[in-house]
């Protein structure tokens, strides 16, 4: 099963996703965090990487496809994966259904998570991170803070607030977003597989309620 991620940043697409790789078994792979991955090496690629996220910019068609292509080359994804954060264009989306229907693959489903461009802001600058790449755990200064300051509940590793997660990278992050996510969503929608969640900072729709509605969306036999 290959399951897309939709959603603008913060709208709980990796906690989501990383639910719903471990009920599903299937590898969660974050086109962000292995960027991120490539920024640690300190080499040329991932100071070109470097460039272009810590300006709230995406990383270019071609590089992105290369890098994510080269992950879903890996055994692990052979029965399945959840893509969070890509595609992200819809070229990217048209070369990832080729890229899938030469290996007789196809895409299950599209999850959209929307959340209004005020509450994903808060999200955002209040969001810390795990770096430790076991890990992951994502953090909410409001709603889910970790029980010792700036440290992970679940590994003991000291939180961090990623580059790219203040106001201002946040505001271009999310016009990029809205520019890209309508031509997406439509591409999806007419393949007849998006299936969206709609959120807000108020409800008290947990992250386990959106994977148990998703699930059972999954469930359905139409999509099987
Ligand atoms: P994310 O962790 O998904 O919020 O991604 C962090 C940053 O990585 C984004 O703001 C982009 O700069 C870059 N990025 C992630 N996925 C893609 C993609 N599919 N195409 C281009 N750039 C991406």
């Amino acid at each position: 099963m290959y399951i897309i991620m939709l959603g603008a940043p913060g709208t709980g697409k990796g906690t989501v996703g990383g639910l719903l790789s471990k009920e599903l078994n299937i590898p969660h792979i974050s086109s962000g965090e292995i960027f991120r991955n490539y920024i640690k090496k300190h080499n040329e690629l991932g100071k070109e990487i470097e460039k272009y996220i810590s300006e709230g910019k995406l990383v270019p068609d071609e590089l992105a496809i290369k890098l994510i292509e080269k992950r879903l080359e890996e055994k692990d994804t052979e029965n399945g994966a959840i893509l969070d954060g890509f595609p992200r264009t819809k070229n990217q989306a048209t070369v990832l259904d080729e890229f899938f229907k030469n290996k007789n693959k196809k895409i299950n489903i599209a999850v959209d998570l929307s959340l209004p461009d005020e509450e994903i802001i808060d999200r955002i600058v209040k969001r810390r991170t795990c770096p430790n790449t076991e890990c992951r755990e994502i953090y909410n200064m409001d709603f889910k803070p970790p029980k010792v300051e700036g440290i992970c509940d679940k590994c003991g590793t000291k939180l961090i607030q990623r580059i790219d997660d203040n106001e201002e990278t946040v505001k271009q992050r999310l016009k990029t977003y809205h520019e890209l996510s309508e031509g997406l969503i439509k591409y999806y929608k007419k393949q007849d597989i998006l299936y969206t969640v709609k959120l807000n900072n108020k409800s008290d729709l947990t992250t386990k309620d959106v994977v148990e509605e998703i699930k059972a969306y999954l469930n359905k036999d139409s999509i099987k």
